[in-house]
């Protein structure tokens, strides 16, 4: 759906008369780009209500991609190209991905989030994913699902409304030692980054949820003890803009972090944090339809 299919007063932008919109809102045809321009003092309720409803419904219909002010004009620049049509294209990409040359069948693991506003990073599959072809469909994924459902969030919703990403997609193998799975190597993770970074310039997530030290260390500064850093959100910059970031740990049986001391409040603090975060973004358990 296109925002020409909505120009005839479509229910989301339906006013009594005496609240119609000051800006122009006009029709867009698919695959056009169009400009759409109101003055400074409109530009509060063009934003919370406009450019909210319309990039909610623009992602959809596949529009809005970016909000420019500039001489008392906000600008938003809508392009016909929609936001799951985009990661379509990426995940094909992303799943063809041989930069590591991996044993031939160890293939990467990809998200099938539909319109996702929030992404959640994880380290690396294991076993279990690269046998599934789904990420977190091991026993630390059933961890971390449990943990959600603690923040009010399904299993099923949170596959489908949160992009699921990690440092790096493909399997790495057993680690050396014999103690569970390989850590990747510094090369495989910057193979990689090109992958996270797109992600993160298509989806541009309001709410990130690095999970595990080595997710977390992609967005926060590095060698910040968990300590000081589960339970808080932080506003980080990233290739997509900037995005609350609320880190967990790693909920694999490897990690003893979420036993020690206070820990388990720690982790309760945040995943009330990102049950709140999420449930703004209208991610919430039954609600596994975008
Ligand atoms: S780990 Fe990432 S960069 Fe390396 S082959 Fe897999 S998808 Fe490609």
């Amino acid at each position: 759906m296109c925002l020409a299919s909505l120009s005839n007063g479509p229910t989301w932008l339906r006013r009594p008369p005496s609240a119609q919109p000051a800006w122009p809102v006009s029709r867009l045809v698919c695959g056009a780009t169009q400009t759409i321009s109101c003055r400074r003092d409109d530009s509060r309720r063009f934003n919370q209500r406009g450019i909210a409803l319309l990039r909610t419904r623009a992602f959809a219909a596949g529009v809005a991609q970016c909000v420019r002010r500039s001489r008392g004009l906000v600008t938003m620049t809508e392009t016909a190209k929609s936001l799951d049509a985009s990661l379509a294209v990426h995940c094909a990409a992303l799943a063809a991905c041989r930069a590591c040359k991996l044993p031939a069948d160890v293939l990467p693991i990809v998200s099938c989030a539909v319109r996702p506003k929030a992404m959640l990073v994880g380290q690396a599959p294991g076993q279990v994913e690269a046998a599934g072809g789904k990420p977190f469909a091991g026993r630390a994924g059933k961890t971390l699902f449990r943990w959600l459902e603690r923040a009010g969030i399904d299993e099923e919703t949170a596959r489908q409304r949160i992009y699921i990403a990690a440092v790096t997609r493909c399997y790495p193998g057993p680690s050396p030692s014999g103690r569970g799975d390989r850590v990747p190597s510094p090369a495989e993770q910057d193979n990689c980054s090109v992958w996270l970074e797109r992600e993160l310039q298509l989806i541009r997530p309001r709410v990130l949820i690095p999970v595990g030290r080595l997710a977390i260390a992609r967005f926060l500064p590095p060698n910040m003890p968990l300590d000081e850093i589960i339970g808080r959100g932080f506003e980080a910059e990233h290739a997509g803009g900037t995005s609350l970031v609320i880190p967990l740990p790693h909920p694999s049986g490897a990690s003893s972090w979420i036993h020690q001391g206070n820990h388990p409040k720690l982790l309760d603090r945040a995943l009330s944090k990102i049950g709140s975060e999420l449930q703004k973004l209208g991610i919430r358990r039954g609600r596994s339809a975008a």
